[in-house]
């Protein structure tokens, strides 16, 4: 029996993990796939107090073997529901059932998608969700990136220096994201706006061949690019919860990292906040861990 289990190994579950273990509480750590989440595609982080030109990739691999070091069990299976049965509760996997005296929920956020036709198959061979992770593959051939906040800006600046041409692709004529990296690429002879438009079909047999753009006056247009890269934002990573958890606009309602569940906790980007930045993951993943200690010891 484990006194918590913390679902997810992003930088809120991995504190969670670590403020675990120095209050002795039997811990284990589920990921789904690799542990740092969202962080390990930021390049440099330039905003997280005294850690100073960290890439992500390494921020997320010392937090892993902080973690580990103070003792916390991680293991990488997908968390496919929570069973509430009072003081004990399970948390079941799609290889495991685990039991335990409380859960941290801390599943961050994922890329949201276009919704289109092929879009989910076609990940790996064309479409990426990641210009940092995937864009060396693309080096010197034609690439579309669409999107119009900072993350879209960043992807199209990345790729500009890597790919031969970058069509920039937005559904409205201004941008959401700084005007500093617009300005910065507009002076890249390699990179192309097109604005007011939408991408409203991918164009593939084993992988990408093309993209139909749809402009807002109705007119279409084919864009022949190797590659796609989607960065329309994110949502909330909180599908396996949503029908035992109370949720606010898909996030996880939880005021002082609390749920509507005794004994379930939240903490990152999942939990419903205006500021979601590294520094207030860590910190819910702290928080979280407190309440979990006022829990146990009343028990
Ligand atoms: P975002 O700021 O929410 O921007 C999402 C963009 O996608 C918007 O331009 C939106 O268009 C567009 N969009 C949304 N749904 C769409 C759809 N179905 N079809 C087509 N376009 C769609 O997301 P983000 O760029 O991932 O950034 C998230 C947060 O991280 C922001 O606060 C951002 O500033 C921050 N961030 C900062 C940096 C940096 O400081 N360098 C880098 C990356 C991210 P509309 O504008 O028309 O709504």
């Amino acid at each position: 029996m484990y006194d918590v289990i913390i679902i997810g190994g992003g930088p809120a579950g991995l504190t969670a993990a670590i403020y675990a273990r120095r209050a002795n509480l039997k811990t284990l750590v589920l990921e789904a796939t690799a542990c740092g989440g969202q962080i390990i595609i930021t390049p440099d982080i330039e905003n997280y107090p005294a850690a100073m030109h960290i890439s992500g990739l390494d921020f997320a691999s010392r937090l892993e073997s902080q973690a580990r070091e103070l003792g916390a069990d991680i293991n990488f299976e997908e968390v496919t529901d929570i069973n509430d049965r009072g003081v004990e509760k399970d948390v079941i996997t799609d290889s495991n059932t685990y039991a335990t005296k409380s859960i941290i929920i801390a599943t961050g956020t994922k890329p949201r998608k276009l919704g289109l036709e092929g879009e989910s198959h076609l990940v790996g061979h064309g479409v990426s969700y990641c210009a940092t992770c995937d864009g060396s593959f693309y080096r010197g051939r034609v690439v579309a990136v669409t999107g119009g906040g900072n993350t879209a800006l960043d992807d199209a600046l990345f790729l500009s220096n890597i790919a031969e041409k970058v069509y920039l692709i937005h559904r409205r004529d201004s941008f959401r994201g700084d005007a500093e990296t617009v300005e910065k690429l507009k002076a890249q002879p390699n990179v192309e706006l097109v604005l007011n438009s939408n991408v409203t079909k991918l164009n593939y047999d084993k992988t990408l061949n093309s993209i139909e753009v749809t402009d807002n006056d109705g007119n279409k247009s084919e864009l022949e690019v190797a590659a796609l890269f989607i960065a329309i934002g994110r949502t909330p990573a909180t599908d396996a919860f949503a029908n035992k958890i109370t949720l606010r606009e898909g996030y996880i309602d939880g005021e002082y990292c609390h749920t509507n569940i005794p004994g379930i906790f939240v903490a990152g980007d999942c939990r419903y906040k205006e500021v979601r930045q590294l520094v207030t993951a860590t910190s819910d993943g702290a928080v979280a861990v407190h309440e979990v200690v006022k829990l146990l010891n009343k028990s």
